[in-house]
């Protein structure tokens, strides 16, 4: 028992945090890609596309891409009428629902569909108002039309993804986020 305090000491102070980090070097390899199955996305097809494209054009470290036929998707997209949700199993794998209840108030169905990718890609909400910000979902106005990440939510998108050609997903466990606050 001893011994090992006396291991676990000596492996921290061999190797502090601030070393390791100082010592990486940015990946540059190509990105990851992630393939996302629409074809149950009903009427919302073309926005889930739309939602995908538009985190491809932000990030570099991980695309989406329409699952080819024959393959396995890594995240596949729902509709139905209540409010849309994501769901994730691990850092790019899961599901979410395209809700009718979002779109028939007024929100943006493309600001939707990034949003609910933002959480596929890692990004928890964030109900901070500001239409800038894309995972403040439905906390900013009805009216708010933004469908893309901002740079900072793109970096941290970035970050998630940046090791991923050595290292495996990191599994983060299930996860469940909701557009609209459970009693607000
Ligand atoms: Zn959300």
């Amino acid at each position: 028992m001893l011994a090992r305090r006396i291991l676990a000491a000596a492996l921290g102070a061999a190797a502090p945090a601030g070393a390791q980090l100082g010592g990486a070097t940015p990946a540059q390899a190509a990105p990851r890609v992630l393939y996302y199955d629409a074809s149950r996305a009903a009427e919302f097809v073309a926005v889930v596309h739309q939602g995908a494209q538009n985190w491809n054009n932000r990030v570099t470290n991980v695309r989406l891409e329409p699952v080819p036929a024959g393959q396995r998707a890594n995240i596949t997209v729902y509709v139905d009428n209540g409010w849309p949700r994501a769901y994730t199993q691990s850092l790019g794998n899961g599901y979410w629902y395209m809700g009718r209840q979002a779109v028939n108030q007024g929100y943006h169905p493309p600001r939707i569909a990034a949003h609910e990718f933002g959480h596929l890609l890692g990004l928890p909400d964030r109900r901070t108002g500001l239409c800038a910000d894309l995972m403040s979902g439905s906390s900013a106005a009805i009216s708010c039309t933004n469908a893309f990440p901002n740079a900072q939510e793109a970096s941290r998108v970035n970050s998630n993804f940046a090791t991923l050609q050595t290292v495996p997903l990191q599994t983060t466990g299930p996860r469940a986020y909701e557009w609209v606050t459970a009693g607000a």
